[in-house]
């Protein structure tokens, strides 16, 4: 694990995804310059067009998201900066809203955090059968992930390791997937996020991966915070 002297509090959550608790998002700010942050970096579940998937915001919400952001980084920009992104899924057929989002010029952050993919057809793979699903999910979100990065949309993969998860023990077909990731993401100029949060489930977090990954590559700590206290989980890396 790489350290650094300088406490960057990144991957947070807000009320709005609907599984986080439910405070004000300038709670997290002031437990983040409490614990000596010089950064936060709010990044909450993006909503997308329709509203077609659970666990998010409703894209109605977003001018509110990024206005409270706007209003933080103003009321604190002495004391810490304030950061606002999105974790977003990449699914080929919303292509132009990430052009959009990226256009708008409103985030600082776009982190591709693939929980699920898109076939041709656009269906998507939550609707297979689940052992179906676990069998391919690794090879589905591998290949999403990296069709995102060649955009160049985005900078940063969150948890790209916890595609695994389904996939027992380390082999070389997740080794190959690994190293293509990996090369990927270098030339992009990409960042790979070590998440905290998968740290704590089983087979979330593969050292394996980790252990592939060169001194060349940009990698960050993330904490994946839904409550206010788990800030403090920032403390075990600095
Ligand atoms: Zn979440
Ligand atoms: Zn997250």
């Amino acid at each position: 694990m790489k350290k650094s002297n300088q406490k960057d509090i990144f991957h947070v959550h807000t009320y709005r995804c609907r599984h986080a608790a439910n405070v004000a998002d300038e709670m997290y700010v002031k437990k983040a310059i409490e614990l000596g942050a010089v950064s936060i970096t709010f990044t909450d579940h993006a909503p997308f067009p329709g509203n077609p998937f659970g666990n998010r915001m409703d894209i109605q919400q977003l001018p509110e998201y990024l206005q409270s952001f706007n209003s933080l980084k103003e009321k604190y920009q002495n004391v810490i900066e304030v950061k606002t992104g999105l974790e977003i899924e990449y699914l080929p057929g919303f292509q132009y809203y990430y052009e959009c989002l990226k256009k708008s010029g409103q985030l600082d952050v776009m982190m591709i955090g693939q929980h699920f993919y898109e076939y041709a057809d656009n269906s998507y793979n939550f609707s297979l059968p689940r052992e179906e699903l676990q069998k391919k999910e690794a090879g589905g979100l591998c290949k999403a992930v990296m069709a995102g990065m060649k955009t160049g949309l985005f900078q940063v993969i969150a948890h790209p390791d916890r595609m695994f998860r389904y996939c027992g023990s380390w082999d070389k077909g997740m080794e190959q997937m690994s190293e293509e990731l990996i090369k990927t993401a270098l030339k992009y100029d990409i960042t790979l996020e070590q998440n905290l949060s998968s740290m704590k489930t089983a087979d979330y977090y593969r050292h394996e991966f980790w252990d592939l990954v060169p001194v060349s590559s940009k990698t960050r700590i993330g904490i994946d915070a839904h409550e206010v206290n788990q800030l403090e989980e920032i403390e075990e890396y600095y």
